[in-house]
């Protein structure tokens, strides 16, 4: 499928075939595609005569952070702008170890931190850890296991690393006893939480970020993914514990003026149109439905950001629903666990579409 053009969760194709897309790219589009506002701001910063001036970086790179501190409750909190997912958590260990002059980062079975040089890659030994990451420095616990934890956590770790909800690894939420766990005992041993926003960040879950659901404050978040709905740009959210360094951290191309004038517009469309809460009202919508539908084992997810684990591997159903009802959705590293991450502007009738798809799709393969 060429898609040749693209507006709100719709894609089409050169023969005029309409599409949906309930993935958005990894939860990549946040706003919808081609959205009016995303396109203007992007377009008058395009246009803007001082393009090259530092002071206009300044000014959108300040706008952009104040507008997500305030969405977020993190408003207390620096920002350092990056262009991807892997690159705001690989500055977020380099923070955390400069902050504790100490090395070891615990992360968490099944997690997925991006492409990074220090093995937070994937877990599980799968073949996307390349051998040149396995360092004693790293150390992988087991998911949600508080006595694992506890027995584990000490004071020669610099960070601990975790997603607010997992992601490639199938839709699994962090307990609130178990965040709150990894909170106390970060303070305790002076610690540093970094919370991997990356995907569950930007309303995907219906709070702004899906820890605080939990209620923990991290003293790290890094974001991406949505930040941008499709224009790269990431960040590390910072807290007012860390003392800046110069020459600490830096970047050629991070928080330039046109990624933080899509940083500016997706904020803007999030508050604008309440998608925070469309999102989470959507999101239960599905996920009551979905559960109905027989061939379904388990729901899992917050928001718009969910896990339908099936009976039955999910590529024969995926693939159905793409040719024969022109609907994207997502897999995940669980061959029974399809992922939907549509823009959190969806509709109810939209959602409606897939509900009747998906309905019709399952019959079919239960009856064969
Ligand atoms: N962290 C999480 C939770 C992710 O899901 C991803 C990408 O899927 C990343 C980090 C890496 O982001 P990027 O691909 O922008 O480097």
């Amino acid at each position: 499928m060429e898609p040749v053009k693209a507006q709100g969760i719709k894609l089409w194709d050169k023969q005029g075939t309409e599409y949906l897309d309930l993935y958005g790219g990894h939860a990549v589009i946040s706003i919808g595609h081609t959205h009016p506002h995303y396109v203007k701001k992007i377009t008058e910063q395009l246009n803007n005569i001082a393009f090259y001036s530092n002071s206009v970086v300044i000014s959108v790179q300040s706008e952009l952070a104040e507008k997500l501190g305030k969405l977020s409750g993190y408003d207390n909190y620096d920002l350092f702008l990056v262009n991807s997912g892997a690159e705001a958590n690989e500055n977020a260990l380099k923070l955390a170890s400069f902050h504790t002059g100490r090395k070891k980062i615990i992360s968490f079975s099944k997690s997925f931190h991006g492409r990074t040089s220090l093995a937070v890659a994937a877990t599980d030994g799968s073949s996307m850890q390349a051998p040149v990451n396995k360092t004693e420095n790293i150390q992988f616990l087991p998911f949600n296991d508080i006595e694992a934890f506890e027995k584990n956590m000490n004071e020669d770790v610099a960070a601990v690393i975790i997603e607010g909800i997992q992601g490639v690894g199938g839709v699994q939420i962090p307990s609130t006893p178990f965040l709150k766990k990894i909170e106390e005992l970060c303070k305790k041993f002076k610690s540093v939480l970094i919370l991997d926003e990356v995907q569950s960040g930007y309303g995907r879950s219906g709070k702004f970020f899906a820890h605080q659901y939990s209620g923990v404050k991290a003293d790290l978040i890094t974001v991406a993914k949505g930040m941008g709905n499709g224009f790269p740009i990431a960040g590390v959210l910072i807290s007012p514990e860390f003392k800046a360094v110069h020459g600490m951290l830096g970047t050629t191309f991070g928080g330039n003026h046109l990624a933080c004038a899509a940083g500016i517009a997706v904020l803007d469309v999030i508050k604008d149109e309440n998608l925070l809460s469309n999102s989470e009202n959507i999101g239960n919508y599905l996920m009551t439905e979905l559960k109905k539908i027989s061939g379904v084992k388990e729901i899992r997810g917050l928001g718009l950001m969910i896990g339908v684990e099936l009976e039955i591997p999910c590529a024969a159903v995926r693939n159905s629903l793409l040719d024969d009802h022109k609907i994207f959705t997502g897999s995940s590293s669980d061959k029974n666990t399809m992922r939907i991450l549509p823009a959190l502007n969806i509709t109810k009738e939209e959602a409606d579409l897939f509900l009747k798809a998906f309905k019709s799709v399952m019959s079919k393969m239960l009856v064969k």
